[in-house]
């Protein structure tokens, strides 16, 4: 089978978990912290929180911001429903914005326009959750002005988006916005098997995560010196989030070869550009602003009746073609906060035709020409 997404794991990748397993630190040794610097220096910004899941990130990131019962938090539907669950864990409510046929991305229009009507009905919201899908950055400079005129923060979710940039400014360095968030699943750019971490400017919030992540716990200098060295207090409810240092260890190695994975993703995709060009189908738009880190490679196709029949085909040729997203709202547990489809028609005009092909930074030009031939079969 030929996977849509795959990890690249190396001899250097294997020897830096053994490393750590010979050390004396297994978590909250130095492993964590060292991985922090390597990811904050690479997308230039000040701190780093790394934790178990983009999930988690985004749970500590969305609480750290202030959100709780009675605020909402907006994302698009075209996403993991991680991006809008957060919102639900803090207790608020969650709405979405539709996206562009062009981005994929949140529609910026769109967005203005409920943001004017929110503000009517007072029902702005708290926290904004723009997704960079398939790793092709949004627009973050137009929502972080709406985010000065409208007084909302912004948590970017770039779990598909580490070694992305938009006019020279990479992904993560939150010139933008509050908060963003990276995911190290093995699908995504680089891995620590599960893992995610959150980056931020904002010493503030960084300390607040950094608590967050672990029960809400403070060792402080003050404290100890009355009370004893052994001395630690809670100071909110928090959570184990923690990232092991074994898994940091892989995180620290596999950074390394970042800008080498987004360089074959980008061989690969300018490929199938070309290769797909003739076929009843469109290939995803670029925006000459910017470089994607290419997550994924999704076409639409023209013939939306022809969808599944495309997809078991491939799959019946062992081509592990899959389908991103379903809007989130669609889900049965959405459905029954009262969300019904044609809420955003975009989203869902996308998904009844959309299909993601395979594409990993180990996938071979011959891979790929299977994966075009069978795709051109199952269209003919
Ligand atoms: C994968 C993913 C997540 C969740 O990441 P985990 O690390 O698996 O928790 C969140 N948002 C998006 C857009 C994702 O693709």
């Amino acid at each position: 089978m030929l996977p849509y997404a795959r990890q690249e794991i190396s001899q250097a990748d294997i020897d830096a978990v053994v490393d750590v397993l010979r050390s004396d630190f297994l978590t909250q040794g130095p492993a964590v912290p060292a991985f922090e610097k390597t990811v904050a220096e690479k997308v230039r910004a000040k701190h780093a929180v790394a934790v178990n899941s983009a999930t988690s990130a985004l749970h500590i990131a969305c609480l750290a911001l202030g959100l709780g019962k009675g605020d909402w938090l907006w994302t698009v539907p075209n996403t993991f429903v991680a991006s809008a669950n957060c919102g639900r864990y803090c207790g608020a409510e969650v709405d979405f914005v539709d996206i562009s046929m062009e981005t994929l991305n949140i529609s910026i229009p769109h967005l203005q326009e409920k943001l004017a009507r929110a503000k009517k009905q007072d029902r702005l919201p708290k926290v904004l959750v723009p997704v960079h899908f398939a790793g092709q950055p949004v627009d973050q400079e137009a929502i972080w002005e709406l985010a000065r005129e409208y007084g909302f923060k912004v948590l970017e979710d770039a779990s598909h988006a580490i070694g992305a940039s938009r006019k020279g400014e990479p992904v993560g360095s939150c010139r933008w916005s509050d908060i963003t968030v990276f995911s190290f699943h093995p699908v995504k750019i680089i891995t620590t098997g599960e893992g995610g971490m959150a980056l931020t400017n904002d010493p503030d919030l960084a300390e607040r995560m950094r608590r967050l992540r672990s029960h809400g716990i403070v060792r402080d200098e003050d404290t100890q010196a009355r009370e004893g060295s052994w001395h630690y207090e809670q100071r909110e409810l928090g959570y184990n989030y923690r990232m092991t240092d074994i898994l940091a260890a892989l995180g620290i190695s596999q950074m390394n070869r970042l800008d080498t994975f987004i360089s074959a993703r980008h061989r690969l995709a300018d490929r199938f550009d070309t290769l797909l060009c003739d076929l009843p189908l469109k290939i995803p738009q670029r925006d000459p602003k910017a470089e994607s880190a290419w997550h994924l490679y999704v076409v639409q196709l023209n013939d939306v009746q022809r969808r599944r029949s495309i997809f078991n085909k491939l799959r019946a040729a062992n081509i592990s073609v899959n389908v991103h997203y379903i809007p989130v709202y669609l889900q049965p547990d959405y459905r029954r906060l009262g969300f019904e489809p044609g809420y955003c028609p975009a989203a869902e005009d996308y998904y009844v035709r959309t299909l993601t092909l395979p594409l990993y930074p180990a996938m071979s030009e011959a891979d790929q020409d299977i994966v075009v031939t069978a795709l051109r079969e199952a269209l003919a």
